[in-house]
């Protein structure tokens, strides 16, 4: 249990700048020297793409070339599917009965979603479980540390309460590894970029949103030159900027926060910014610059994904790798729960 590492993404759509920048840079340093787990979460992706599953099928393989074309390495890390691993399912049905239906429902990540992908009252009830899905998700492997964005904090908090709970109501009843926790409280690990904003513009109450596969305001780590290009040059800047000798806001505005995340020339983006708010310097230029910054960071990770994406068979064999390996660990966790619950016979 000592230094495992889990978390996962929605294959809703492929990885973008934000799960670079928010998760997978984390990851590839943990990789390194922590027992890591990495799961493609196919469920809970119906939760709102239920009509087309073949699309999950295809973002699931998407996301595996985004992961090893950004260097996680099935060697050091374990890859797998969440709809593999049936002990994730069962912990879900368990972990239901110690949830507060209202608890749930005042889940602000949940309401943010529901706003800002225009669900209204028409999601399914799968969809409202699906942090309660996604706290089985973890702890069913009795991780130690989480790295991810931002906006699952709340997510976790829930898992974490739930953990607590079992820990304080089960965890005397079974007999466990010195030291061990039934669940182990684990930390969320957030990066320096944790909610990395998306291309467009704020919404009605002024705030950016945070890049998103569901709201058509990502550049994917596969978009090529030409996309990366028309993508920023149509970004969103400061709208009240008609021409370069208007001041100009750098606060709320995407092109110059991009700039301070992901330009390596530090001295640039300092002065170009300070012209820019002092309408001394043009949006063209700026958004030149920004679209060679990223295209040299994507470029690379491009050239490796096209080898991966060439050979389907080569990713599902990933797949199974990490489904007998991550069963493994699932299965004992459940059998805990079982054991803690008087269900083990
Ligand atoms: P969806 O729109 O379907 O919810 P998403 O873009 O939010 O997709 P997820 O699969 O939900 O991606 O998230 C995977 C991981 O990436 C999570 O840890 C999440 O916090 C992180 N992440 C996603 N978007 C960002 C972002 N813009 N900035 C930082 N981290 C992010
Ligand atoms: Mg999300």
């Amino acid at each position: 249990v000592i230094n495992r590492v889990l978390t996962g993404d929605t294959p809703t759509g492929p990885l973008h700048l934000g799960h670079w920048v928010g998760s997978l840079k984390n990851r590839l340093v943990l990789q390194q020297s922590y027992d890591c787990y990495f799961l493609i979460a196919n469920i809970h992706a119906f939760t709102t793409k239920c009509y087309t599953p073949l699309d999950i099928r295809a973002n699931v393989l998407a996301i595996l070339a985004d992961y090893l074309a950004v260097g996680l390495d099935p060697e050091k890390c374990t890859i797998f599917l969440q709809s593999d691993i049936p002990a994730i399912a069962e912990l879900t049905i368990f972990l239901s009965m110690e949830l507060n239906f209202s608890r749930l429902t005042r889940n602000p990540t949940l309401k943010t979603e529901i706003r800002d992908k225009n669900l209204g009252n028409n999601y399914p009830l799968g969809f409202l479980l699906y942090p309660l899905g996604q706290a089985a998700d973890i702890l069913c492997f009795r991780p130690t540390v989480i790295p991810v964005g931002e906006d699952q904090l709340p997510h976790l908090e829930m898992a974490k309460e739930l953990a607590i709970k079992f820990n304080h109501k089960y965890g005397q009843k079974i007999y466990l590894p010195e030291g061990e926790a039934l669940f182990p409280l684990f930390t969320p690990l957030l990066s320096d970029t944790k909610r990395l904003i998306g291309l467009g513009p704020p919404n009605a109450e002024g705030k950016l949103l945070k890049m998103s596969k569901s709201l058509n305001n990502a550049i994917y780590l596969h978009d090529n030159a030409d996309l990366i290009r028309s993508k920023i040059m149509h970004m969103y800047t400061d709208p009240l900027r008609i021409k370069a000798s208007d001041k100009g806001n750098i606060d709320q505005n995407p092109l110059w926060i991009f700039h301070k995340v992901f330009n390596p020339d530090t001295k640039w983006v300092e002065q170009a910014s300070f012209d820019y708010a002092n309408g001394a310097i043009g949006d063209v230029i700026c958004k030149k610059r920004l679209v060679d910054v990223v295209v040299d960071l994507l470029a690379p990770i491009a050239k490796k994904r096209l080898d991966y994406t060439k050979n389907p068979d080569y990713l599902i064999s990933i797949l199974r790798k990490g489904q007998i390996k991550a069963n493994m660990i699932a299965n004992q966790t459940l059998m805990y729960i079982k054991e803690a619950l008087a269900q083990h016979f």
